[in-house]
């Protein structure tokens, strides 16, 4: 027997009191504080200075108890040892680098200064939002008129860095300008949004989210940029690591789902693949940590839609991902375009300040999303230009991609001194910064030969990704056997159905720009090798579009069906339909694909249905009807090889639900860590209405509270069971339970048996509740997890080591903290895990 310890990891922000003030201040619910400190010198309305902010720091931590006692919110001391490392990355503040940039900035005008902090694409355009071209209405940005020719900013050393610059002739083009024409030839830095492959493309993030595994995220993440560094591109707008818990939002697919830990978990590997050990090497980029913050939890899932919460969720539920890329060493942050409780995110000193270079000691530097600078106009913070840009700048975002505020605003707020000519300097300070970290003076061209295809070698990599990403949802009998799949070896008469069964565009995902549609294996392409191969055959029919009213197919779809012994329906969504301005307000299969579904099955034949999405949808029908569900999300190049190896059983489905599938869409946001309520429908049957007493419960009287399919649910094709939870100790003292003491503070343990014929790998998961502390919390949470590889019989023992990370939670002052409290521990393959065993922490 083997023991496997998983050694889980803090991603926690520690508290300080500053903290807490900074976001109260942050929040404009102080305003009779924020009126006092009007009072105190140094403080500008509206201008909020280094100096006034710390003053203001300073006068919080002086100030009676009773000023954030009436705002009904706690106010407690920092807890020892809750300070962040400094410097966040090595690299990035060495003594030699520091020298390096001191030198240059001696000799830089202003205007190349400031250069270093603008931002544009090769078209010219200096603000191309639909937005910003209308100049006329309130809040657009007259500046739109104004093209600007970045080969000539290049030239002239007034362009820092450049995005979406496609192949190595033409950054090579620009890094000349720079680099041999310009006066002090510092070089540009190209990034790229580049989230799931360059060339060779691997699953979307959501589907990554989805193998638990961050080994092999580092990998394809490293691949990505030996691939894009070819073509010159040092810097990817990566990884997104916006927490969802609402489908609705499209962006939803870009990151890795519902859950903090497993968020940091895969920020951390992200960070890895980009960055390596050694970021000056010519194949690391730095990566973009993105979007600072709470993006995610937009209203009603709506795209760009503000963002409210208690400082306790923020610090516990959205922020641990961000703060673990930090602690990785990330080399840039993007700011939002959202507003967190009123403040967009792009001016927002709390979050920019405070807690990322305050609290996190984060040395690199910040960029703003697209054109989010000038967007404060129209969040109505800023009523012009020149305050738009102020408040950005101020508040930490060194970098301003797109709005042509910067360049045009600065040099004005620097010359009446309302923006410190010292605070510039530092701002470019951090750019540089990152140029000389990445070793871009010595290396500034695209290296080696330009990869322009899918590599072959690229391939088994990607093809693993994809097989990891799947999940199987369903898995019913079938044929005479106990479950449709796997597939058995013999030949078949397959029905291929659906509009995603042969669309190479569409297996790609919304960021994987850089691929070539030749490079992408469909199901069709692969389903069809493998029968011709032994003797079978594939009968395919499009049936539909994938949003179409159109039934002219289904009649052809119908009759495949007919003529085989089992249908493969691959259905879902666009790659248009999530991703950036891709929210929906409906959950279900798009267009008439369920109808087609139901026609087909209608054939009375064995179904099972592939659901290609960018997040989790409403399948309720479906899971009623079909034998087997595969959820495949946007596999990349190559969807159709995995999937078939997961459909034959060459390879067994091991991933696990990153989000909730919910069965309504009126449920969300649905994630399975909820807090509590006084009435918790215990015992009750939730499928059916309430009668009489079980109505005054929280649920609904229409639909069950729980998912149809949830968080880290996800079979294989064998059993896994589970021995019960053995603890450690059932009780230890609350003076072990500091941030900095002893590593583990309890072992939680169980064997994992796989009591099948079959090889699988299972995704062990460790969930913990905390009952009794002073705050509600989570009615589980997931604290640890471990990929477990089991040959038929085999038995493996699986630790977790639970420690002060793992077991503490944040207060509403910011703090980290335990209690002497009650713990449940969990260990099973879902959130739902059946096995547990409990402690206490004594006073
Ligand atoms: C997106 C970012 C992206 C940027 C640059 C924005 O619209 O929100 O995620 O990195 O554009 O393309």
């Amino acid at each position: 027997m083997m023991l496997d310890k998983t050694r889980t990891r803090c991603n926690r922000m520690p508290g300080t009191n500053d903290c807490a003030m900074g976001f109260l201040y942050s929040l404009g619910h102080m305003p009779d504080f924020s009126r006092s400190c009007e009072q105190l010198p140094g403080f500008e309305k509206g201008k909020e200075s280094r100096f006034a902010r710390y003053s203001i720091a300073l006068f919080c931590l002086c100030a009676p108890l009773s000023s954030p006692a009436q705002n009904g919110l706690p106010y407690a001391a920092p807890a020892a040892g809750q300070t962040a490392a400094r410097p966040s990355n090595g690299q990035l503040v060495s003594r030699g680098i520091e020298r390096r940039v001191d030198a240059l900035l001696r000799q830089m005008t202003v205007e190349e200064k400031l250069g270093q902090l603008v931002q544009y694409g090769d078209t010219g355009d200096a603000a191309n939002t639909a937005l910003a071209d209308d100049a006329q209405g309130p809040g657009k940005n007259p500046e739109t008129h104004i093209r600007v020719d970045p080969m000539e900013l290049a030239t002239t050393g007034r362009l820092g860095s450049m995005l979406n610059v496609v192949g190595a002739e033409r950054t090579n083009a620009f890094q000349r300008a720079a680099v041999e024409k310009s006066r002090l030839q510092i070089p540009l830095l190209f990034g790229a949004d580049i989230l799931h492959g360059y060339r060779t493309i691997y699953p979307i993030p959501l589907g990554l989210a989805a193998t638990f595994d961050p080994e092999l995220v580092a990998s394809v993440s490293r691949l990505s940029a030996r691939e894009a560094t070819t073509a010159g591109v040092r810097w990817f707008y990566s990884p997104m690591v916006d927490i969802s818990r609402d489908p609705r939002w499209g962006r939803t697919q870009e990151g890795a789902g519902e859950d903090a830990y497993l968020g940091a978990a895969m920020a951390r590997a992200y960070i890895r693949g980009y960055q390596g050990t050694d970021l000056s090497r010519p194949d690391s980029v730095a990566a973009s940590v993105k979007h600072f913050a709470a993006y995610g939890a937009a209203e009603a899932g709506r795209e760009y839609n503000t963002t409210d919460m208690s400082l306790s969720r923020l610090l516990q539920d959205y922020l641990p991902p961000y703060k673990a890329a930090v602690e990785a060493g990330a080399a840039t942050i993007m700011s939002a375009f959202n507003a967190l409780n009123g403040v967009p995110s792009t001016a927002n000193p709390f979050l920019l300040r405070d807690v990322l270079r305050g609290q996190w000691g984060f040395d690199g530097f910040v960029v703003s999303d697209y054109t989010a600078v000038m967007e404060l106009r129209n969040h109505g913070v800023a009523l012009d230009a020149a305050t738009a840009t102020r408040k950005a700048f101020l508040a930490g975002v060194d970098v301003d991609m797109m709005s042509h505020y910067y360049d045009t605003q600065l040099p004005a707020l620097i010359h009446s001194g309302r923006v410190p000519m010292s605070d510039v300097d530092e701002a470019v300070r951090r750019v540089l910064r990152v140029k000389f970290a990445l070793g871009l003076f010595e290396h500034p061209y695209a290296q080696g030969r330009e990869v322009t295809a899918a590599a072959p070698e690229n391939r088994p990599l990607v093809r693993k990704a994809a097989e990891e990403s799947l999940v199987l949802l369903q898995n019913k009998p079938a044929e005479g056997k106990s479950s449709i799949l796997p597939l058995t070896h013999g030949p078949h008469r397959i029905a291929l159905i659906g509009p995603l069964a042969d669309d190479t565009e569409e297996m790609i995902g919304s960021w994987g720009d850089g691929h070539r549609l030749s490079d992408v294996v469909t199901v069709k392409d692969a389903m069809e090798a493998r029968e011709k191969q032994a003797g079978g055959a594939v009968l395919y029919a499009r049936g539909t579009e994938i949003d179409s009213t159109s039934q002219e197919g289904f009649a052809a779809a119908v009759d495949a069906a007919r003529k085989s012994d089992l249908v493969v329906m691959a259905l879902g969504e666009s790659t248009a339909m999530s991703g950036e301005g891709g929210s929906r307000a409906h959950l279900d299969l798009p267009g008439n694909q369920e109808q087609l579904l139901e026609s087909v099955a209608s054939a009375g034949k064995p179904i099972v249905l592939l659901v290609f999405s960018g997040r989790p949808l409403v399948l309720n029908w479906a899971a009623e009807h079909v034998q087997a569900i595969v959820a495949t999300w946007f596999p990349g190049s190559e969807a159709g090889a995995a999937i078939v190896n997961i459909l034959y059983g060459d390879v067994a489905p091991s991933g696990k639900l990153p989000m909730s599938f919910p069965r309504a869409v009126g449920q969300e946001p649905l994630y399975y860590n909820q807090l509590p309520t006084g009435r918790p429908p215990i015992h009750l049957d939730l499928s059916k209405p309430p009668d009489g007493d079980s109505r005054f419960f929280s649920r609904y009287i229409d639909v069950s509270n729980d998912a149809l399919f949830p968080f880290g649910y996800g079979l294989t094709y064998t059993n896994i069971d589970y021995a019960p939870v053995h603890l450690s100790r059932n009780s230890f003292p609350l003076r072990e339970a500091r941030p900095t003491g002893a590593r583990s503070l309890m072992t939680a343990t169980t064997t994992v048996k796989n009591t099948g014929d079959r090889t699988a790998t299972e995704v062990v998961q460790c969930y913990v509740r905390n009952l009794g502390a002073s705050l509600e919390q989570p009615v589980r949470s997931l604290q640890g997890f471990a990929r477990v590889t089991l040959q038929p019989g085999e038995s493996r023992e699986v630790s977790f080591d639970l420690g002060f990370p793992e077991l503490s939670f944040y207060n509403n002052a910011g703090q980290a903290v335990m209690e002497p409290t009650h713990y449940t521990v969990w260990i099973g393959g879902s959130s739902l895990a059946g096995e547990h065993a409990d402690f206490d922490i004594t006073p």
